[in-house]
């Protein structure tokens, strides 16, 4: 009997994302089975036990996915965080997880220039803005997204500035950042944009006590994922500052976290607090296709040729 390859997307990909995907399973003489826009856990549930292989986007991948999972032997994570899946139950499953790095990190890095012009230019509102060129830009976190910004960011003028310590500094000094020894450092700079996957590491790392070291006019960009910032220190900050602005994609899912920050900023305009409505940073067609397309040939490869290279650990 033919692979099924399970698309299950809470939030769909674009149609032509799909029939591309669906070009590499066919060719691969494997069924692509839609399950798309689904409103409730139970039709992932029921849909997964036909499964050989599921490509996601955020949707989660739990114990209870992977109890009525009986064939599956690879989940991929169509895009580049992964804190959706459980690791830990998919190794004890003995099901092979991946992500799709990189393929998104260009519509990522666009989206942080909108946001950074957006506010720079006080969201249009007729008064005088200033200019990102000179102004300097510390990353948090230096992968694929990081680097993609970093190279928008030369073009714009801008001096550029990274923490990774998965990254040795000379080869962030060769990509042409300045290296950064320790979190603290990044916070001497008018912009700090976060590229750091969520983990017990990272999460609710970014407090006040790092917000109020940054310079007049300072900028946190978020479009890793909302946890990484502690929210109640968020509306702190904002309560003390008047220049802090926060640019980020997609709002705290806490709904009084994110009134709180609405609430403290006062902000008719928008051009201190941005937040867009869903989490929009790989959302356009050619980041959709890159990562569904990944997916798919990833799948195949895994299942032709055993290969393993985006494999990922918990
Ligand atoms: P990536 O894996 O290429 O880069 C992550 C970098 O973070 C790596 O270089 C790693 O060494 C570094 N890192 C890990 N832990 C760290 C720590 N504690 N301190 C400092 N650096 C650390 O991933 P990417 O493609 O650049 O994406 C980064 C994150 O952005 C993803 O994990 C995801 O959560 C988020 N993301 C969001 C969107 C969106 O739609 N908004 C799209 C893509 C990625």
């Amino acid at each position: 009997k033919a692979r099924t390859v399970l698309l299950a997307t809470e939030k769909a990909f674009a149609a032509d994302a799909v029939s591309k995907i669906e070009a590499v399973t066919s060719a691969a003489g494997y069924k692509l089975a839609r399950l798309e826009n689904y409103k409730s856990k139970d039709d992932l549930l029921k849909a997964v036990a036909d499964a050989d292989a599921m490509i996601i986007r955020s949707d989660k991948v739990d114990q209870a996915v992977l109890d009525k999972a009986a064939k599956l032997k690879i989940v991929v994570r169509a895009g580049a965080g992964y804190d959706n899946i459980d690791l830990k139950a998919t190794e004890g499953k003995g099901v092979v997880s991946m992500n799709t790095p990189g393929q998104n990190a260009n519509a990522v890095a666009e989206l942080v220039f909108g946001m950074m012009i957006t506010s720079a230019r006080n969201n249009y509102d007729g008064t005088s803005g200033f200019e990102l060129v000179n102004r300097s830009i510390a990353f948090y976190g230096f992968g694929a997204v990081a680097r993609a910004v970093h190279k928008l960011a030369q073009g714009f003028g801008m001096k550029s500035f990274a923490y990774d310590p998965y990254i040795p500094a000379e080869k962030i000094a060769e990509m042409g950042a300045t290296p950064v020894a320790t979190v603290a450092g990044l916070f001497e700079h008018q912009y700090v944009s976060l590229h750091v996957p969520l983990t017990a590491e990272t999460k609710a790392s970014i407090n006040k006590e790092l917000l109020m070291k940054m310079p007049k006019g300072g900028t946190l960009i978020n479009t890793a994922r909302c946890e990484v910032v502690h929210e109640a220190d968020m509306v702190e900050v904002f309560k003390a500052r008047q220049d802090f602005c926060y640019l980020c994609d997609v709002a705290p899912d806490d709904k009084a976290a994110k009134e709180a920050m609405t609430a403290a900023v006062g902000d008719k305009f928008g051009k201190r607090l941005i937040f867009t409505a869903k989490k929009m940073g790989a959302q356009t067609l050619e980041a959709n296709d890159n990562c569904g397309v990944a997916a798919a040939n990833q799948i195949v490869a895994f299942f032709e040729k055993g290969e393993t290279r985006f494999a990922l650990k918990a």
